[in-house]
């Protein structure tokens, strides 16, 4: 083993700590070494967390608001200091190029910027005179301790989504990262206890399953906020509002995007590589199918399988960076394979595959060359399961009405987009389409920090999503009160 490993600590209360079991190895995916370790955890250090967050919650709730923000200013100043350490820690676990890890670390920040302005959208509501004399006032106050669970492919952006805005709004935080990059999500709390934040505002504990049901059914915890994937989403949910918490739960996804006929070749083809390929098709607004209309088969087609052929693929832990990294494990590598040859089996043609390459400076990572299955039908095993990796279903439809009328067949609902020159498709795309997030002449579009993330159907469960006011209004609970104040002796009757 040549590198060395990182330690992998728990904190709890404010102090770092060993963890008590070893868990499950952390690997750098360019290369297939073990970076760390990343503990299995108890349900005893689940407790210890909890109990921590608890305990500093009525304080932190009490800070004002605007101190509050203050330390996640000084955190945002830190995140940029430290930049380039996190981004290499990101592609390092995570295997990402450094220029999507980079977007990654980026993501995260705007997040914290969000945040930094969260008081003025704490703000509540008068009304004065509901009736003579009486007025109704709405305020929001936070709802104690909160909990995140996140999944390995945005290490340092997803756990950001979660606890800036919860500790902004004054609840304390328990965070429960992905066992298979958990190194960023320790390095970033890092900076925020370095920030200044009080002891026991943020905890990590480490682990899979035993652990999250542990913080699910914890009689302490008020919210659960969830990112990963579709079973496991539902679970969530399901578990965690069982045992009466708050729960928002992003889930996996299928994402569509139309090539109309018209479209500008040169655009639309860049647009589908970084959609479909960015970050290994590891993501949730990953562009994995993309349906040629009418025409587009020969205008457009041609180009995009020339494209991805050309794309590189490598090791990305060193100079000089490839097109695109490996994918997570060897074996998630081993799925998506599986999976291709299903496809071919099932029917599909490969006119870009990616299944034999050969990376011979990195032979141990976990690559698998970008790939288009073509002539993808609906009842196929690739069509009905999210890949998540670097590949590409085409499906072909005649006309707009067909493109749509296949894409709201998907269960799922976090995005889609159309290339086209004409603006009355756009719009008919935009209004009939079945998900949250749609992009016109750009590949799907993950919402930024100010939108809601809004996964519709099988990609969300839930009522208020991460990201913006829903942030806000998830992480916080409204008190009204409704006042009338008499003038001195009015109405005393006591003492008559
Ligand atoms: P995952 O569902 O395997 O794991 C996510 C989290 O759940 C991890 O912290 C993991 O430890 C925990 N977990 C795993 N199995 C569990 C179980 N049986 N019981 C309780 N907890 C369990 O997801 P992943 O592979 O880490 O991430 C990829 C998935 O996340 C994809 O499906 C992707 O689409 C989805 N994702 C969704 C969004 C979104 O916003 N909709 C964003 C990013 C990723």
């Amino acid at each position: 083993m040549s590198q060395m490993i990182e330690p992998c600590p728990l904190f709890v209360g404010g102090e770092w700590l060993q963890p008590k079991l070893a868990g499950t190895p952390v690997h750098n995916p360019s290369t297939g070494d073990v970076i760390s370790e990343c503990p299995a955890g108890t349900a005893a250090e689940v407790n210890a967390a909890v109990e921590a967050a608890a305990a500093a919650f009525p304080g932190w709730m009490e800070t004002p608001p605007v101190e509050r923000a203050r330390v996640l200013f000084k955190f945002k100043m830190l995140l940029d200091e430290n930049f380039d350490e996190l981004v290499r820690s990101n592609t390092r676990e995570h295997g990402k190029t450094l220029v999507e890890s980079r977007g990654d670390v980026k993501r995260g920040i705007e997040m914290v910027e969000f945040a930094c302005g969260v008081p003025s959208l704490l703000m509540g509501e008068v009304l004065e005179n509901v009736a003579r004399g009486i007025d109704c006032e709405a305020i929001r106050q936070p709802l104690g301790v909160c909990v995140g669970i996140t999944p390995f492919n945005f290490p340092a952006m997803v756990p950001l989504w979660m606890y800036p805005v919860a500790i902004a709004c004054g609840n304390t935080f328990v965070l429960k990262p992905s066992e298979k990059v958990p190194l960023t999500a320790v390095k970033i709390v890092k900076l925020l206890e370095k920030a200044g934040l009080p002891k026991g505002v943020i905890n990590i504990v480490h682990g899979g399953r035993e652990v999250v049901d542990a913080l699910l059914t914890h009689p302490k915890v008020k919210a659960i906020s969830f990112v990963g994937s579709t079973p496991i989403a539902k679970y969530i949910y399901e578990v965690g509002t069982k045992h009466g918490k708050r729960v928002q739960s992003n889930g996996g996804a299928k994402n569509f995007v139309l090539l109309m006929p018209d479209a500008d070749v040169e655009n639309s083809t860049r647009g589908v590589i970084e959609a479909a390929f960015g970050c290994a098709g590891e993501r949730c607004m990953a562009g994995s199918t993309a349906v040629v209309v009418g025409a587009a088969e020969k205008t457009i087609l041609p180009t995009l399988v020339e494209a991805t052929r050309r794309i590189k693929v490598g090791p990305t832990d060193r100079d000089p960076q490839p097109d695109m990294g490996a994918v997570i494990t060897r074996q998630h590598r081993d799925r998506v394979l599986q999976l291709i040859d299903s496809g071919v089996k099932e029917g599909a043609k490969v006119p870009a595959d990616g299944r034999g390459v050969k990376i011979s400076e990195s032979p141990n990572g976990f690559f698998i060359g970008a790939t288009i299955l073509d002539h993808v039908q609906l009842g196929m095993t690739v069509a009905k399961e999210e890949i998540f990796g670097p590949v590409l279903n085409v499906m072909h439809m005649e006309d707009l009405d067909a493109a749509i009328e296949l894409a709201n067949k998907s269960p799922f609902g976090n995005g889609a987009s159309i290339f086209t020159r004409n603006g009355k498709a756009a719009r008919e795309f935009k209004h009939r389409i079945n998900c949250g997030m749609v992009g016109i002449n750009i590949g799907v579009p993950a919402s930024m920090a100010w939108f809601p993330f809004n996964g519709w159907n099988d990609s969300f469960f839930g009522d208020l999503h991460m990201q913006g006011k829903e942030g806000v209004q998830f992480f916080t609970q409204q008190k009204v009160t409704t006042s009338r104040w008499f003038s001195y002796g009015e109405g005393d009757i006591w003492h008559k």
